[in-house]
Protein backbone atom coordinates (compact mmCIF):
# COMPACT_ATOMS: atom_id res chain seq x y z
CA UNK A 1 0.00 0.00 0.00
CA UNK A 2 1.55 3.64 -1.04
CA UNK A 3 -0.53 6.40 -0.67
CA UNK A 4 -3.71 4.53 0.67
CA UNK A 5 -3.64 2.56 -2.68
CA UNK A 6 -2.84 -1.14 -2.90
CA UNK A 7 0.82 -1.60 -5.50
CA UNK A 8 0.58 -4.46 -7.34
CA UNK A 9 2.80 -6.92 -5.77
CA UNK A 10 0.09 -7.25 -2.75
CA UNK A 11 -1.74 -9.60 -5.16
CA UNK A 12 -1.34 -12.92 -6.35
CA UNK A 13 -1.81 -12.86 -10.32
CA UNK A 14 -0.85 -16.80 -11.21
CA UNK A 15 -4.08 -17.86 -13.11
CA UNK A 16 -5.89 -14.28 -12.86
CA UNK A 17 -7.30 -12.34 -15.30
CA UNK A 18 -6.23 -8.66 -14.56
CA UNK A 19 -7.49 -5.62 -16.28
CA UNK A 20 -4.82 -3.22 -16.83
CA UNK A 21 -5.55 0.02 -18.27
CA UNK A 22 -3.02 1.93 -19.50
CA UNK A 23 -2.40 5.40 -21.18
CA UNK A 24 -0.30 5.14 -25.03
CA UNK A 25 -2.16 7.40 -26.73
CA UNK A 26 0.30 8.98 -29.02
CA UNK A 27 0.80 11.17 -32.29
CA UNK A 28 -0.40 8.59 -34.87
CA UNK A 29 0.03 9.11 -38.96
CA UNK A 30 -3.90 8.66 -39.79
CA UNK A 31 -3.13 7.70 -43.18
CA UNK A 32 -1.30 4.49 -42.38
CA UNK A 33 -1.74 4.07 -38.81
CA UNK A 34 2.49 4.45 -37.93
CA UNK A 35 2.62 5.90 -34.36
CA UNK A 36 4.60 8.72 -34.48
CA UNK A 37 6.31 8.27 -30.70
CA UNK A 38 6.31 5.19 -28.85
CA UNK A 39 7.72 6.51 -25.31
CA UNK A 40 3.88 5.85 -23.43
CA UNK A 41 4.04 2.54 -24.33
CA UNK A 42 7.60 1.79 -23.74
CA UNK A 43 7.02 3.81 -20.49
CA UNK A 44 3.97 0.83 -19.37
CA UNK A 45 6.16 -2.00 -19.80
CA UNK A 46 7.36 -3.03 -16.46
CA UNK A 47 3.70 -3.30 -15.40
CA UNK A 48 2.96 -5.49 -18.23
CA UNK A 49 6.18 -7.59 -17.99
CA UNK A 50 5.80 -7.92 -14.15
CA UNK A 51 2.41 -9.19 -14.32
CA UNK A 52 2.39 -11.90 -17.32
CA UNK A 53 5.97 -12.71 -16.18
CA UNK A 54 3.57 -13.32 -12.66
CA UNK A 55 1.58 -15.75 -14.60
CA UNK A 56 -1.46 -13.22 -15.18
CA UNK A 57 -4.03 -13.53 -17.97
CA UNK A 58 -3.77 -9.95 -19.13
CA UNK A 59 -6.52 -7.66 -20.86
CA UNK A 60 -5.44 -4.06 -21.49
CA UNK A 61 -7.42 -1.07 -21.90
CA UNK A 62 -6.52 1.85 -23.61
CA UNK A 63 -7.41 4.57 -25.66
CA UNK A 64 -6.34 6.46 -28.87
CA UNK A 65 -7.42 10.21 -29.67
CA UNK A 66 -7.90 12.49 -27.77
CA UNK A 67 -11.07 14.08 -26.41
CA UNK A 68 -13.68 16.01 -28.36
CA UNK A 69 -13.43 15.67 -31.55
CA UNK A 70 -14.67 11.91 -32.72
CA UNK A 71 -12.66 12.23 -35.35
CA UNK A 72 -9.35 11.82 -33.84
CA UNK A 73 -10.40 8.63 -33.13
CA UNK A 74 -8.16 5.85 -34.02
CA UNK A 75 -8.18 1.82 -33.17
CA UNK A 76 -5.52 0.85 -31.14
CA UNK A 77 -4.52 -2.03 -33.40
CA UNK A 78 -1.13 -0.54 -34.23
CA UNK A 79 -0.23 -0.56 -30.33
CA UNK A 80 -0.52 -3.76 -30.50
CA UNK A 81 1.92 -4.54 -33.32
CA UNK A 82 4.53 -2.43 -31.01
CA UNK A 83 3.52 -3.56 -28.10
CA UNK A 84 4.58 -7.25 -29.47
CA UNK A 85 7.80 -5.90 -31.07
CA UNK A 86 8.93 -4.77 -27.53
CA UNK A 87 7.95 -7.70 -25.74
CA UNK A 88 9.67 -9.51 -28.39
CA UNK A 89 6.70 -11.93 -28.02
CA UNK A 90 2.70 -12.19 -29.31
CA UNK A 91 0.09 -9.45 -27.96
CA UNK A 92 -2.87 -9.91 -28.92
CA UNK A 93 -5.45 -7.49 -30.22
CA UNK A 94 -9.56 -8.16 -31.26
CA UNK A 95 -11.46 -5.54 -32.53
CA UNK A 96 -13.85 -5.19 -30.03
CA UNK A 97 -14.32 -3.50 -26.54
CA UNK A 98 -16.58 -5.14 -24.21
CA UNK A 99 -18.67 -6.83 -26.86
CA UNK A 100 -19.19 -10.91 -27.40
CA UNK A 101 -16.21 -11.27 -29.01
CA UNK A 102 -14.01 -9.21 -26.80
CA UNK A 103 -15.32 -11.55 -23.69
CA UNK A 104 -14.71 -14.85 -25.66
CA UNK A 105 -11.15 -13.73 -26.34
CA UNK A 106 -10.57 -12.86 -22.65
CA UNK A 107 -12.33 -16.36 -21.65
CA UNK A 108 -9.86 -17.74 -23.89
CA UNK A 109 -6.13 -16.17 -22.36
CA UNK A 110 -3.45 -18.23 -21.50
CA UNK A 111 -1.56 -17.64 -18.01
CA UNK A 112 0.78 -14.99 -18.96
CA UNK A 113 -1.41 -14.09 -22.49
CA UNK A 114 -1.56 -10.63 -23.26
CA UNK A 115 -4.69 -9.05 -25.09
CA UNK A 116 -5.06 -5.73 -25.89
CA UNK A 117 -8.86 -4.60 -26.33
CA UNK A 118 -9.94 -1.78 -28.94
CA UNK A 119 -10.15 1.70 -28.46
CA UNK A 120 -12.65 2.40 -25.38
CA UNK A 121 -12.85 5.57 -26.61
CA UNK A 122 -15.15 3.61 -29.80
CA UNK A 123 -18.15 3.29 -26.77
CA UNK A 124 -19.17 6.75 -26.17
CA UNK A 125 -19.24 6.06 -22.44
CA UNK A 126 -15.51 7.01 -22.61
CA UNK A 127 -15.99 9.91 -24.52
CA UNK A 128 -15.03 13.20 -22.73
CA UNK A 129 -18.43 14.91 -23.95
CA UNK A 130 -19.60 12.29 -21.95
CA UNK A 131 -17.72 12.77 -18.77
CA UNK A 132 -18.37 16.50 -18.96
CA UNK A 133 -22.28 16.82 -19.56
CA UNK A 134 -23.41 13.37 -17.47
CA UNK A 135 -20.95 13.33 -14.45
CA UNK A 136 -21.65 10.00 -13.54
CA UNK A 137 -20.49 9.08 -10.33
CA UNK A 138 -18.20 6.09 -9.81
CA UNK A 139 -20.95 4.09 -8.87
CA UNK A 140 -22.75 4.80 -11.98
CA UNK A 141 -19.82 4.48 -13.95
CA UNK A 142 -20.03 0.98 -12.81
CA UNK A 143 -23.38 0.25 -14.16
CA UNK A 144 -22.08 1.60 -17.52
CA UNK A 145 -21.69 -1.27 -20.80
CA UNK A 146 -17.32 -1.59 -20.22
CA UNK A 147 -17.05 -2.12 -16.71
CA UNK A 148 -20.97 -4.07 -16.42
CA UNK A 149 -19.46 -6.73 -19.18
CA UNK A 150 -15.49 -6.94 -18.56
CA UNK A 151 -15.74 -6.33 -14.51
CA UNK A 152 -17.82 -10.16 -14.18
CA UNK A 153 -14.56 -11.43 -16.37
CA UNK A 154 -11.99 -10.17 -14.35
CA UNK A 155 -10.29 -10.88 -10.92
CA UNK A 156 -8.05 -7.31 -10.21
CA UNK A 157 -8.09 -4.18 -12.10
CA UNK A 158 -5.01 -2.20 -12.42
CA UNK A 159 -5.10 1.58 -13.44
CA UNK A 160 -1.18 2.06 -14.74
CA UNK A 161 -2.52 5.58 -16.78
CA UNK A 162 -1.60 8.14 -14.43
CA UNK A 163 -1.42 10.28 -17.95
CA UNK A 164 -5.37 9.94 -17.88
CA UNK A 165 -5.91 9.89 -14.24
CA UNK A 166 -7.35 13.48 -14.74
CA UNK A 167 -10.30 12.04 -16.25
CA UNK A 168 -13.40 10.68 -14.88
CA UNK A 169 -14.39 8.29 -17.25
CA UNK A 170 -15.46 4.41 -16.73
CA UNK A 171 -12.70 2.31 -18.00
CA UNK A 172 -10.56 4.49 -15.28
CA UNK A 173 -13.05 4.69 -12.17
CA UNK A 174 -15.85 2.30 -12.54
CA UNK A 175 -13.87 -0.69 -12.18
CA UNK A 176 -12.98 0.19 -8.49
CA UNK A 177 -16.46 0.24 -7.76
CA UNK A 178 -16.55 -3.74 -8.05
CA UNK A 179 -12.88 -5.12 -8.60
CA UNK A 180 -9.97 -5.28 -5.88
CA UNK A 181 -7.66 -2.76 -7.53
CA UNK A 182 -4.30 -1.00 -7.57
CA UNK A 183 -1.81 1.17 -9.65
CA UNK A 184 0.67 -0.02 -11.56
CA UNK A 185 4.13 0.17 -11.32
CA UNK A 186 4.49 3.28 -13.81
CA UNK A 187 1.04 5.06 -12.41
CA UNK A 188 3.02 4.72 -8.64
CA UNK A 189 6.58 5.95 -10.11
CA UNK A 190 4.57 8.99 -11.22
CA UNK A 191 2.53 9.79 -8.25
CA UNK A 192 5.81 9.18 -5.88
CA UNK A 193 7.84 11.53 -8.00
CA UNK A 194 5.50 14.43 -8.47
CA UNK A 195 4.27 13.87 -4.63
CA UNK A 196 8.15 14.03 -3.85
CA UNK A 197 8.43 17.28 -5.47
CA UNK A 198 5.63 18.91 -3.99
CA UNK A 199 6.22 18.09 -0.48
CA UNK A 200 9.87 17.77 -0.54
CA UNK A 201 11.74 19.33 -2.60
CA UNK A 202 15.17 20.42 -2.53
CA UNK A 203 16.07 23.78 -2.63
CA UNK A 204 16.01 25.92 -4.16
CA UNK A 205 13.31 24.52 -5.73
CA UNK A 206 12.43 26.48 -9.56
CA UNK A 207 9.43 26.32 -11.66
CA UNK A 208 9.74 27.35 -15.22
CA UNK A 209 6.55 27.70 -16.63
CA UNK A 210 5.40 28.93 -20.62
CA UNK A 211 3.87 27.52 -23.69
CA UNK A 212 0.77 28.60 -24.07
CA UNK A 213 -1.84 26.31 -21.78
CA UNK A 214 -3.07 29.51 -19.68
CA UNK A 215 -5.21 28.45 -17.59
CA UNK A 216 -2.67 25.41 -16.43
CA UNK A 217 -0.13 27.49 -16.07
CA UNK A 218 -2.05 30.17 -13.48
CA UNK A 219 -3.25 27.14 -11.47
CA UNK A 220 -0.04 25.66 -11.34
CA UNK A 221 1.71 28.68 -10.69
CA UNK A 222 -1.15 29.94 -7.45
CA UNK A 223 -0.53 26.57 -6.28
CA UNK A 224 3.27 26.07 -5.98
CA UNK A 225 3.40 29.79 -4.93
CA UNK A 226 0.60 29.73 -2.30
CA UNK A 227 2.23 26.47 -0.80
CA UNK A 228 5.81 27.62 -1.02
CA UNK A 229 6.55 24.57 -2.96
CA UNK A 230 8.83 27.09 -5.93
CA UNK A 231 11.08 29.39 -4.52
CA UNK A 232 11.39 31.17 -8.27
CA UNK A 233 8.95 31.62 -11.32
CA UNK A 234 10.54 31.65 -13.89
CA UNK A 235 8.07 32.66 -17.03
CA UNK A 236 8.32 32.50 -20.90
CA UNK A 237 5.65 31.76 -23.59
CA UNK A 238 2.69 32.95 -23.90
CA UNK A 239 2.30 32.80 -19.96
CA UNK A 240 4.95 35.95 -19.38
CA UNK A 241 3.41 37.60 -22.61
CA UNK A 242 0.42 38.43 -19.89
CA UNK A 243 2.43 38.33 -16.76
CA UNK A 244 4.33 41.36 -18.47
CA UNK A 245 0.97 43.22 -19.58
CA UNK A 246 -0.14 42.90 -16.12
CA UNK A 247 2.64 44.59 -15.20
CA UNK A 248 1.62 47.18 -17.29
CA UNK A 249 4.78 46.56 -19.86
CA UNK A 250 4.45 46.64 -23.38
CA UNK A 251 4.10 43.62 -25.43
CA UNK A 252 3.49 44.44 -28.70
CA UNK A 253 -0.39 44.95 -30.45
CA UNK A 254 0.37 41.48 -32.09
CA UNK A 255 0.82 39.94 -28.90
CA UNK A 256 -2.52 41.77 -27.21
CA UNK A 257 -4.60 40.60 -30.25
CA UNK A 258 -3.26 37.47 -30.01
CA UNK A 259 -4.36 36.90 -25.78
CA UNK A 260 -8.00 38.94 -26.83
CA UNK A 261 -8.81 36.62 -29.65
CA UNK A 262 -7.89 33.20 -27.60
CA UNK A 263 -9.95 34.97 -24.82
CA UNK A 264 -7.01 34.88 -22.27
CA UNK A 265 -7.85 38.46 -21.12
CA UNK A 266 -9.42 37.72 -18.02
CA UNK A 267 -6.09 36.00 -17.12
CA UNK A 268 -4.17 39.51 -16.89
CA UNK A 269 -6.66 39.86 -14.11
CA UNK A 270 -4.98 36.70 -12.18
CA UNK A 271 -1.69 38.02 -12.84
CA UNK A 272 -1.75 41.17 -11.28
CA UNK A 273 -2.84 39.39 -8.27
CA UNK A 274 0.12 37.17 -8.73
CA UNK A 275 2.35 39.36 -9.37
CA UNK A 276 1.35 41.58 -6.30
CA UNK A 277 1.30 38.62 -4.26
CA UNK A 278 4.59 37.55 -5.01
CA UNK A 279 6.38 40.34 -6.44
CA UNK A 280 9.68 38.47 -5.34
CA UNK A 281 9.56 35.11 -6.48
CA UNK A 282 7.68 35.95 -10.42
CA UNK A 283 10.90 36.58 -12.96
CA UNK A 284 9.25 38.30 -16.05
CA UNK A 285 11.79 38.40 -18.85
CA UNK A 286 13.80 41.48 -19.40
CA UNK A 287 14.03 40.95 -22.99
CA UNK A 288 11.90 39.76 -25.50
CA UNK A 289 11.94 38.32 -29.39
CA UNK A 290 10.32 39.04 -32.33
CA UNK A 291 10.04 38.74 -36.06
CA UNK A 292 10.92 41.97 -38.11
CA UNK A 293 11.35 41.56 -41.84
CA UNK A 294 11.66 37.97 -41.59
CA UNK A 295 14.73 38.20 -39.29
CA UNK A 296 14.66 37.87 -35.63
CA UNK A 297 14.92 40.70 -33.32
CA UNK A 298 15.11 41.46 -29.77
CA UNK A 299 13.91 44.46 -27.79
CA UNK A 300 13.21 45.15 -23.86
CA UNK A 301 9.64 45.86 -23.35
CA UNK A 302 9.98 49.62 -24.06
CA UNK A 303 11.51 49.45 -27.13
CA UNK A 304 9.48 46.82 -28.76
CA UNK A 305 8.00 48.01 -32.46
CA UNK A 306 4.11 48.79 -31.56
CA UNK A 307 2.92 46.43 -33.79
CA UNK A 308 5.44 43.14 -32.24
CA UNK A 309 4.25 39.87 -31.64
CA UNK A 310 6.29 38.25 -29.08
CA UNK A 311 7.09 34.98 -30.01
CA UNK A 312 10.51 34.08 -27.77
CA UNK A 313 12.05 35.43 -25.00
CA UNK A 314 15.45 37.01 -25.57
CA UNK A 315 18.87 35.06 -25.29
CA UNK A 316 19.66 37.65 -22.34
CA UNK A 317 17.16 36.36 -20.41
CA UNK A 318 17.29 33.00 -21.45
CA UNK A 319 20.49 33.14 -20.50
CA UNK A 320 19.83 34.71 -16.76
CA UNK A 321 16.98 31.92 -16.40
CA UNK A 322 19.86 29.08 -17.30
CA UNK A 323 21.95 30.66 -14.73
CA UNK A 324 18.98 30.34 -11.96
CA UNK A 325 18.20 26.90 -12.90
CA UNK A 326 22.08 25.58 -13.23
CA UNK A 327 22.27 27.20 -9.38
CA UNK A 328 18.74 24.97 -8.76
CA UNK A 329 18.39 21.87 -6.53
CA UNK A 330 15.05 21.18 -8.24
CA UNK A 331 13.61 22.57 -11.48
CA UNK A 332 10.28 21.61 -12.79
CA UNK A 333 9.38 23.06 -16.38
CA UNK A 334 5.93 22.73 -17.68
CA UNK A 335 5.96 24.91 -21.50
CA UNK A 336 8.56 25.77 -23.88
CA UNK A 337 9.73 29.55 -23.43
CA UNK A 338 8.35 30.52 -27.37
CA UNK A 339 7.23 28.97 -30.77
CA UNK A 340 10.47 26.42 -30.64
CA UNK A 341 8.63 24.74 -33.60
CA UNK A 342 10.02 28.05 -35.74
CA UNK A 343 13.99 27.86 -36.07
CA UNK A 344 14.30 32.18 -35.57
CA UNK A 345 11.84 31.53 -31.97
CA UNK A 346 13.53 28.80 -30.72
CA UNK A 347 17.02 30.39 -28.88
CA UNK A 348 14.92 31.25 -25.65
CA UNK A 349 13.70 27.05 -25.09
CA UNK A 350 17.27 25.64 -26.64
CA UNK A 351 19.06 27.83 -24.10
CA UNK A 352 17.04 26.86 -21.17
CA UNK A 353 16.66 22.63 -22.47
CA UNK A 354 20.60 23.32 -22.57
CA UNK A 355 20.63 24.73 -19.06
CA UNK A 356 18.22 22.02 -17.87
CA UNK A 357 20.67 19.13 -19.00
CA UNK A 358 23.48 20.44 -17.52
CA UNK A 359 22.31 21.52 -13.93
CA UNK A 360 22.90 19.07 -11.09
CA UNK A 361 19.65 19.77 -9.68
CA UNK A 362 16.84 17.41 -10.12
CA UNK A 363 14.90 17.93 -13.17
CA UNK A 364 11.30 17.12 -13.96
CA UNK A 365 9.42 17.91 -17.55
CA UNK A 366 5.76 17.23 -18.17
CA UNK A 367 3.69 18.04 -21.38
CA UNK A 368 3.44 17.14 -24.47
CA UNK A 369 5.29 20.45 -26.69
CA UNK A 370 7.96 19.98 -23.70
CA UNK A 371 8.68 16.57 -24.16
CA UNK A 372 9.00 17.10 -28.07
CA UNK A 373 11.79 20.25 -27.01
CA UNK A 374 13.48 17.78 -25.17
CA UNK A 375 13.76 15.56 -27.64
CA UNK A 376 14.92 18.11 -30.39
CA UNK A 377 17.63 19.65 -27.77
CA UNK A 378 18.96 15.71 -27.19
CA UNK A 379 17.92 16.50 -23.57
CA UNK A 380 15.91 13.34 -23.21
CA UNK A 381 18.66 11.14 -21.05
CA UNK A 382 20.10 13.62 -18.87
CA UNK A 383 16.66 14.81 -17.81
CA UNK A 384 15.77 13.09 -14.60
CA UNK A 385 12.22 12.49 -15.07
CA UNK A 386 10.08 13.13 -18.02
CA UNK A 387 6.42 12.98 -16.74
CA UNK A 388 4.27 10.90 -19.24
CA UNK A 389 1.08 12.65 -18.19
CA UNK A 390 0.50 16.46 -18.78
CA UNK A 391 -3.35 17.66 -17.68
CA UNK A 392 -2.98 14.83 -15.02
CA UNK A 393 0.35 16.32 -13.92
CA UNK A 394 -0.94 19.85 -13.53
CA UNK A 395 -3.96 18.89 -11.86
CA UNK A 396 -2.20 17.04 -9.17
CA UNK A 397 -0.04 20.03 -9.11
CA UNK A 398 -2.48 22.28 -8.86
CA UNK A 399 -4.02 20.46 -5.42
CA UNK A 400 -6.62 18.65 -6.81
CA UNK A 401 -7.17 14.92 -6.41
CA UNK A 402 -7.71 13.55 -9.33
CA UNK A 403 -10.27 11.55 -10.00
CA UNK A 404 -8.75 8.06 -10.64
CA UNK A 405 -6.23 8.83 -7.32
CA UNK A 406 -9.94 8.52 -5.23
CA UNK A 407 -11.24 5.52 -6.95
CA UNK A 408 -8.27 3.66 -6.39
CA UNK A 409 -8.64 4.62 -3.26
CA UNK A 410 -12.24 3.58 -3.26
CA UNK A 411 -11.32 0.35 -3.58
CA UNK A 412 -8.43 -0.31 -1.30
CA UNK A 413 -10.59 0.95 1.74
CA UNK A 414 -13.78 -1.34 -0.44
CA UNK A 415 -11.63 -4.68 -0.71
CA UNK A 416 -9.42 -5.29 2.15
P1 LIG B 1 3.14 21.69 -23.18
O1 LIG B 1 2.56 20.87 -24.30
O2 LIG B 1 4.58 21.42 -22.95
O3 LIG B 1 2.31 21.60 -21.93
P2 LIG B 1 1.83 24.06 -24.14
O4 LIG B 1 0.94 23.19 -24.95
O5 LIG B 1 1.25 24.82 -23.01
O6 LIG B 1 3.09 23.22 -23.63
O7 LIG B 1 2.52 25.15 -25.07
C1 LIG B 1 3.24 24.81 -26.23
C2 LIG B 1 2.92 25.73 -27.38
O8 LIG B 1 3.08 27.10 -26.98
C3 LIG B 1 3.87 25.55 -28.54
O9 LIG B 1 3.13 25.11 -29.65
C4 LIG B 1 4.46 26.94 -28.77
O10 LIG B 1 4.57 27.26 -30.13
C5 LIG B 1 3.45 27.84 -28.10
N1 LIG B 1 4.04 29.12 -27.68
C6 LIG B 1 5.14 29.32 -26.95
N2 LIG B 1 5.40 30.62 -26.79
C7 LIG B 1 4.43 31.30 -27.44
C8 LIG B 1 4.15 32.69 -27.67
N3 LIG B 1 4.93 33.63 -27.16
N4 LIG B 1 3.08 32.98 -28.40
C9 LIG B 1 2.28 32.01 -28.90
N5 LIG B 1 2.49 30.70 -28.74
C10 LIG B 1 3.55 30.34 -28.02
MG1 LIG C 1 0.95 21.20 -25.62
Amino acid sequence: MRFGIHTIDEFDVQGKTVLCRIDINQPIDRENGTLKSISRIKACLPTLIELSQRGARLVLLAHQGSDIEYKNFYTTKPHAKVLSQLLSREVGFIDDVCGPAAREAIKNLKDGDILLLDNVRFCSEEQTLFEMHLKLSHAQQAQTQVVSKLAPLADLYVCDAFAAAHRDQPSLCGFEQVLPSAMGRLFEQEYCVISELMENPKRPCVFVLGGAKISDAFLMMETVLKNSVADTVLTGGLVANIMLAANGEEIGSGSREFIHKNGFDDFIEDAKQLLTKYPQKIVLPSTLAYIENGQRKEAPPDLLPADASVLDIGSQTARHYADIIKDAKTVFVNGPMGVFENPQTQDGTKIVWDALAQTEGYTVIGGGDSITATAKYDATDRIDYICTGGGALIRFLSGEELPVVKALRYAAEAFK
